[in-house]
């Protein structure tokens, strides 16, 4: 292998829960949809589909597809501690960068930490995609009351479901949530690893050695209706945020490991039964959630940068 690989390689920001994590989550959860919505959704090869689907974005992350890499990367993470200010989230992207462009001009020491995509903006991309299975769960009761196909709105709706456990996943991960996503910094009283190997060793190295879908599965229960989806999914990641330490101690106790310890397994395998447990009541929120119509423009709650900005 060449320096040049090698560096390229080393450089690449690390991808939540690796092949293995990301496919199981999405797999198990799609193992629980439950009988009230449609089978297309729950056959076998629907459930397939949505697991090879679960590591799709960490597809989208190679050099050969620069646009797609760097408009996509900071989907991924929050750094939650930089925007502790900053509570609650404003519910759409334009209104957050609007808030960190201002935070940023008001702050001399690092102000590029308050950029956009050094911030990251993983609860932005899951309900905006989060948006696409619902949309089109109402295309497909209208198509099927109206008694025409259905085929391509149900490969539409696998897809979206598929897609939209990427995020949900890696928001369960807490280095995704967290400044320090690879390796302590600043102080230290608990000295904790500042190599910048924790990341991949727990999510990638240690779940592919240790871990199968079987393993948590029976932790995911019957999906629950989210009343405030992006109020739910945000306290989802600060729950993730606050488990931080617990990643940063296991390892510190060899925990992730070759074969790891009891405790890292408990704690692993809860993570990934969180992020399927949000995926499938997001899921279930959304086949729910369509059966109302579509709001119209005058019914739609006030947007502030409607005003700023009218639609086109
Ligand atoms: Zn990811």
């Amino acid at each position: 292998m060449t320096l040049v690989a090698l560096v390229l390689i080393n450089t690449q920001p690390a991808a939540a829960w690796g092949n293995e994590g990301h496919t199981y989550v999405n797999r198990v959860a799609a193992q629980k949809i439950p009988a009230t919505i449609p089978l297309f959704l729950r056959s076998a090869g629907a459930i397939a589909e949505i697991g090879y689907l679960g590591p799709e974005p960490d597809r989208w992350r190679s050099p050969s597809e620069f646009a797609l890499k760097n408009a996509q990367e900071p989907d991924h993470f929050i750094d939650l501690e930089r925007v502790s200010w900053l509570d609650p989230l404003p519910p759409g992207r334009y209104e957050f960068y609007r808030k960190l462009y201002e935070k940023r001009a008001a702050t001399t020491d690092h102000p590029d930490d308050y950029l956009p995509e050094r911030v990251g903006l993983q609860p932005y991309i899951t309900m905006e995609v989060y948006g696409r299975p619902k949309s089109a769960f109402r295309e497909f009761r209208q198509l099927r009351t109206a008694h025409q196909p259905t085929q391509a709105v149900e490969h539409a709706i696998i897809f979206y479901a598929g897609w939209l456990g990427h995020y949900v996943a890696d928001g369960a991960q807490p280095l995704h949530t967290t400044i320090y996503y690879n390796g302590w910094f600043g102080l230290n009283p608990k000295g904790y690893t500042t190599e910048h190997h924790i990341h991949g060793q727990f999510e990638t190295a240690y779940v592919a050695a240790n871990i199968n879908a079987k393993d948590f599965a029976g932790l995911v229960k019957t999906p629950e209706r989210l009343e405030d989806p992006f109020e739910r999914y945000v306290a989802y990641l600060r729950n993730s945020n606050t488990l931080v330490e617990n990643v940063y101690s296991l390892e510190k106790t060899g925990g992730f490991k070759a074969k790891g310890s009891p405790a890292a397994f408990d704690f692993t395998t809860q993570r990934l039964a969180a992020g399927s447990q949000m995926l499938l009541d997001l899921w279930y929120t959304a086949w729910l959630e369509s059966a109302a119509p579509a709001l119209t423009e005058h019914a739609a709650p006030a947007s502030p940068a409607k005003a700023a900005a009218p639609s086109k």
